[in-house]
Order: C-alpha cells, then structure tokens, then sequence
C-alpha cells in the first residue's frame, strides 16, 4: 500500500471519507498528537486499528467527535461537573470517561461499560471530523510503544505501507496526549495526565482526584500499564537533582564514541558546556510540546539519550513526566 500525505483540502477530506466509509482508517492531526481514525460503529474498522498500530487489544481508544456532535447519542449519565468542564475546556485537550450505551463497536473500550470521549479543537481534526459526519475511535498514529507522532513525517516513519491517507496539519502544538478524566464518580479522577491539568478541573469541577491503581487492582484505564512513548535507541533519566550524574554518564559515553545527547530543559542545557544537548525549552508548555518531537530527533541522530529531569513548576509537568519516565525508564 502506497502510504501518501496530504494537505488538507477538498479532495483530501473526500478521498478520507471514502477510506473510513469502506472501513479503512486514516491518520488526522490534533492539537495533542495525530490521531490513527477508523468509524467508531465499524467492527472491523476498529479492529483493524489495532493491528496496524500492533497495539494490546485490551487497551481501549478515544472517540473523536466534531464539536456540533451530541454525545448523548453515544454515552450516558453525564454528571453537572461534566457539563461545566465540557463548556470551559471544549474543544480541546481532554478526554472524558462516561457510561456508555453501547452503540459504538464493542472493540473500541475493549468491553468495557464505558466510553472515553474527545473533542479535539485542532482545524484539521474538526474538518475532518465535520466532513466524515462519524465518530472516530483514534489512538496515537504511531507504532504501539513508540514515541507519539507529532508531524505527519513521524506518522509517515511509522506506519508507512501500512495506511493511505496522512492529512497534514504542520506540528501539533500541545505536545503530548490529552488528560484522560474519568466522569462515571460523583468527583472526576484523572486517568492520564496531560494538557489540562488537575488545577485547571478542581478550578472548575470543585474537586479533582488523580488515580493511581492499588496493588493487585485491576487497571481503570488499561493504557496505563504498558510501555510506552520510547524512542528506538537506549535512554537514561536522571533526577534533577543528578545533574552531575547525568554528566558524568554522558562522558562515559562519548568517551568511548558512543553518540549520545542530554535531553533536557533549557537551563541545563546552557549549564552542560559543548556537550551535545536537545533543549526542551524553559516553561511546561514548550517542554510538552517539544518532548515528543525531541525524542524523535534523538532517536534519529543518537545511540543514546541521556534525560534530565526539568526543574520546573507547572501542573503541565505532571504529564510530562509520566512521559518522560515512560520513554525513559525501562519498565
Ligand atoms: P491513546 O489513544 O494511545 O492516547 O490511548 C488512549 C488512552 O485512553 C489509554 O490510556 C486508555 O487506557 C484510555 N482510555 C480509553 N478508553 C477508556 C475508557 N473507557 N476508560 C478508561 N480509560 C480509557
Ligand atoms: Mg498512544
């Protein structure tokens, strides 16, 4: 199969919806990273997702929905704090848990009674979504374990051969995936951090929880147990406060000519003299929006990517850690 990107235009979004009517699946950018879509009531469509992603099947995937959509069609018991967060953070980087009613593919939450949803606010995602006039289950359109795609060259990368249609949107701006928030309890509980952080919903909902399985407890949200996010050469994470460390490591390496760069934030970097350094910039927005596209560069270019945790405050770096440890630790 001949894997092409696309601008998005007329013909683009036409020839996407001839793919997804015939149960194909297309990959469309966000504001997060880009989405791998299939019609969320096809089966098979589903399935197939699956497969091209080589993703575990008891890991559920987000609905996309145009904004104009009615989610009551898809799930319900949609709680007031729903209702509220929905108007202030809608369109946009978070995805809410909610009942489901079943009417979408079984295999989309991998059988559970729930159903994750998302309005994404990227322009092409909502065209794309307005001009295919169905829900879209769409995981990350990347390998499963690798690094989240933030262009449609690191679509391309990975799944090249393997689906038609890449609609180009240029470089997701947010970075990293959207905050996961379960909706089904009388408080919200954060699945996933992300983009909206657990500040910005207690501001909103009253309260916030953030879940975190017990021993022995099964997953709520599946996704959370796997390996993820890891660029195809080693890596290392250091603590902040391992800055020699992580330095010394670096000279070990390079020493022995192995190439191997820091990742880290803009003030280590400048600390880290002519040593080779991908900056991840100086405040919690920049860094989640160039983890992903770093680490792909870094896995590009070097043997190994030494990590140093940013020394930054901002509810943004809770989600780029849980990436950051993700991709970096090996576990
Ligand atoms: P991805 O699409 O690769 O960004 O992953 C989707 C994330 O959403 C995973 O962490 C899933 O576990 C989570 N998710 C999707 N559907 C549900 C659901 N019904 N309940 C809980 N978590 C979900
Ligand atoms: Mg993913």
């Amino acid at each position: 199969m001949i894997t092409r990107i696309l601008t998005i235009d007329e013909n683009s979004l036409k020839l996407s919806k001839k793919i997804i009517d015939g149960g194909g699946a297309v990959a469309f950018p966000t504001e997060t990273v880009y989405g791998l879509g299939a019609n969320a009531f096809d089966d098979n469509a589903v399935k197939n997702i699956f497969t091209v992603k080589g993703r575990p099947n008891d890991n559920p995937l987000i609905v996309h929905v145009h904004k104009d959509y009615d989610i009551t069609n898809l799930v319900t018991e949609i709680p007031d704090y729903a209702v509220k967060l929905a108007q202030a953070y809608l369109p946009g980087p978070l995805t809410m848990v909610y009942k489901s009613k079943g009417k979408v593919s079984s295999a989309v939450s991998c059988g559970l009674d729930t159903l994750a949803v998302r309005v994404p606010e990227h322009e092409g995602a909502q065209k794309f979504l307005k001009y295919v006039r169905l829900p879209i289950a769409a995981p990350s359109a990347n390998i499963s374990k690798h690094v989240s795609p933030v262009t449609a060259e690191h679509v391309y990368a990975d799944l090249n051969g393997r689906i038609e249609v890449i609609l180009d949107g240029g470089k997701c701006s947010g970075g990293i995936e959207s905050t996961v928030l379960d909706c089904t309890g009388e408080v919200p509980a954060i699945l996933r951090s992300g983009l909206i952080t657990r500040e910005m919903i207690s501001e909103i909902a009253g309260d916030c929880l953030v879940y975190t399985p017990k021993n022995g407890e099964q997953v709520r949200s599946p996704g959370m147990k796997y390996k993820h996010y890891s660029p195809n050469c080693e890596t290392m994470l250091f603590e902040f406060g391992e800055f020699e460390k992580a330095l010394i490591a670096y000279d070990k390496y390079a020493n022995n000519n192995i190439k191997v760069c820091l990742l880290c934030d803009a003030r280590t970097c400048g600390l880290s003299g002519s040593r080779e350094c991908l900056n991840l910039g100086d405040n919690g927005k920049d860094i989640a929006s160039n983890l992903y596209y770093k680490l792909r560069e870094g896995e590009e270019k070097f043997q190994i990517i030494i990590a140093v945790a940013p020394e930054i405050d901002d509810g943004i770096m809770a989600g780029v850690m849980n990436r950051l440890t993700k991709a970096c630790r090996n576990q």
